[in-house]
């Protein structure tokens, strides 16, 4: 009968409403959390230059055993906001849907030995061995954006070499797929426990916050490297295990 089905109608609606506000509250939730992160994140290079600028101002400017010291701290403190701001920039290119990937055909292992040779001095300082599992002989073409996958290795490589331990290596492996080409990032460093990994591409998500912003991260590299991958229609995933190492890996369609 009529009111039975108005009060059908009626139940619908107030189901529909209370997902709606559940979505509202936590999209809310979402972006008081990444307001706060972004202080957070901001407040210690202001402090920081801050410090600097006014030990300057008090005199320090006069004493040349500190003066050009503190003007190149104060220096990077402004080199890592800007970090941060190019690195957010291009995340939110990537929600509002402004970014095109230039698709073309490229042979992967060139881009990636390219990245090795820009990192080779980086991984040096951190006596780390940038590596191929094997020699890759022949061209493995894939269909990419050349320089936005160029940043995915470049960032997986970084971390990879960041937060392994001295004397280990880094490898990369390529693995024909059926239609893919599977790329993966292994290292020996100290691993990920699980109850991280689920988070671990979200922005600003940190394991170990003091290592990694000694490191000088931004804590964003690996919610980039999400957006990339997923832009050119693949997923990025990990494996690993604490107190061995980690196993960065993502797909690209062949050529
Ligand atoms: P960050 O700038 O802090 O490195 P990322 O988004 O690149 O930011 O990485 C997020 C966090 O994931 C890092 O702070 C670190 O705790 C963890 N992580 C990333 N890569 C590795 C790795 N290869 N081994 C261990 N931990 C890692």
């Amino acid at each position: 009968d009529i009111l039975s089905a108005s009060e059908v109608e009626i139940l619908k609606l107030a189901k529909q409403n209370s997902s709606e506000l559940v979505k509202l509250k936590s999209e809310e939730k979402f972006r008081r959390d990444f307001i706060g992160n972004l202080a957070h994140e901001l407040k210690t290079p202001i402090f920081s230059i801050q410090g600097y600028i006014l030990t300057l101002l008090e005199g320090g400017l006069e004493d040349p055993t500190i003066n050009k010291r503190f003007l190149q701290r104060a220096l990077k403190g402004a080199e890592r906001m800007n970090k941060i701001i190019i690195d957010l920039d291009m995340i939110s290119r990537f929600e509002s849907g402004r970014i095109n990937l230039e698709i073309e055909e490229n042979n992967i292992t060139e881009i990636c030995q390219d990245i090795f040779e820009s990192l080779e001095l980086k991984a040096k300082e951190n006596k780390i061995t940038l590596k191929f599992a094997k020699n890759y002989m022949n061209e493995i073409l894939v269909s990419c954006d050349k320089d936005k996958i160029g940043q995915v290795i470049q960032n997986l490589v970084i971390n990879a070499i960041k937060y392994s331990d001295p004397g280990t290596d880094v490898v990369v492996r390529f693995t024909d797929f059926e239609t893919n080409i599977l790329i993966e990032i292994e290292d020996n460093g100290p691993g990920i426990n699980d109850k991280h990994i689920s988070r671990l591409f979200e922005r600003f998500y940190r394991v170990d916050k003091s290592r990694a912003r000694n490191e000088g991260g931004t804590g964003l590299g690996l919610s980039i490297v999400k957006h990339i991958v997923e832009a050119h229609g693949h997923t990025v995933q990990v494996r690993s295990t604490e107190g061995k190492g980690s196993i960065f890996f993502f797909t690209l369609t062949k050529n």
